[in-house]
């Protein structure tokens, strides 16, 4: 159920709402928009009858849904939705712009990456203190100690940090730590951790799963909504296909399928979606043509070293050539252009 407040509906008007849905058992999720706020209601096994709100003061209307997702969906709210990430948006007007290593290695490392990500102008730094990796016997990430450097590095640069949390501990070191709270493609449905950071205030960056489709990604998303955390932010980082001349095959037809089918922002890892040096630049380009609302960009001081990631890593110099192209693409999509590419 979806229920529609008039434009001058009080907050009392919204609160009562809230009571009805709560005394009858279900959660109601209010999200206020540019024009009117609408209320979502979960956790109810069957269709509510409408009875029960169409006459309270300020609501407009209350409308069945039937489709699987709820507080994702376009119906909820129309308009676009800018989340907040530290002391800065994505989804806004600006082109969002992350960057840093795979991995948290050492000091030197990371606030040689720092500088570029800041003398870009980036507002976001990524890197990793808990790394999934394939094999047990690879570098897993320096976790609570990378964790502080990466706080060291908003603490001097002013950038907000993106950080990745694999389980419950590192949820709550993240929360400590960062600003966003990754989950990777291997965690996208690993439900109870998404119902768990669900529960927390932190933005989340949700990754695109190794083969997950455009709904699936979307309930994924949907999980951690319905636990009262709207600051989701989706992220296509490249799917498995038969194709072997890139690590992933980067999807950017998923882009405008999500703006149409949801509020939420989308970015695009190139570096992930591809794997190789070479490619990463072009198919950041292809994203933010495309209509991403940022880029996800791993950068290593010294890509041979990388622990982790290396082949894909850009060098400072790559990185900052990178974003002045991108920024171009970004200036000629005017907000019409990108209103009639997006509907
Ligand atoms: C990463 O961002 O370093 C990462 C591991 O990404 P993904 O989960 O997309 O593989
Ligand atoms: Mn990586």
């Amino acid at each position: 159920m979806l229920i529609v407040m008039k434009a001058d509906a009080l907050p009392s008007d919204i609160e009562k709402v809230l009571e009805v849905i709560d005394s009858l058992g279900f959660r109601g999720h209010a999200l206020p928009g540019e024009t009117r706020t609408a209320i979502g209601v979960t956790g109810n096994p069957g269709s509510i009858d409408p009875a029960h709100f169409e006459n309270l003061p300020g609501v407009a209307d209350a409308i069945r849904v039937t489709k699987p997702y709820k507080l994702i969906s376009k119906d909820l709210r129309p308009e676009k939705s800018v989340v907040k990430v530290g002391n800065a948006t994505i989804g806004g007007p600006e082109l969002a712009i992350i960057a840093g290593p795979c991995a948290i290695e050492n000091e030197k490392q990371v606030f040689t990456a720092a500088q570029a990500v800041a003398d870009s102008g980036a507002r976001f730094f990524r890197g990793g203190a808990f790394k999934p990796r394939t094999s047990p016997y690879a570098f897993q990430g320096l976790g609570i100690d990378g964790l502080k450097m990466l706080a060291e590095v908003r603490d001097q640069y002013g950038l907000n940090i993106v950080t990745e949390a694999m389980d419950e501990h590192g949820v709550a070191a993240v929360e400590k730590y960062g600003d966003c709270i990754q989950i990777g493609a291997r965690n996208m449905q690993n439900f109870s951790l998404l119902r768990y950071i669900g529960q927390t205030r932190k933005p989340i960056l949700l990754k695109r799963g190794l083969s997950a489709t455009l709904d699936e990604l979307m309930l994924a998303a949907e999980y951690i909504m319905a636990e009262g955390n709207y600051d989701v932010i989706l992220c296509e980082r490249g799917i498995r296909t038969f194709a072997n001349h890139a690590r992933n095959t980067m999807d950017l037809s998923i882009v405008p399928a999500i703006h149409r089918a949801t509020h939420l922002p989308v970015i695009v890892d190139p570096s992930h979606g591809t794997g190789h040096n070479y490619m990463v630049t072009p198919l950041a380009r292809a994203g933010v043509a495309v209509g991403a609302d940022g880029i996800i960009i791993e950068v290593h001081p010294c890509p041979e070293e990388a622990l982790c990631d290396g082949a894909q890593a850009l060098t400072p110099g790559q990185y900052i050539e990178l974003v002045e192209q991108v920024r171009k693409i970004h200036e000629v999509l005017t907000v019409d252009v990108l209103s009639t590419m997006t509907t």
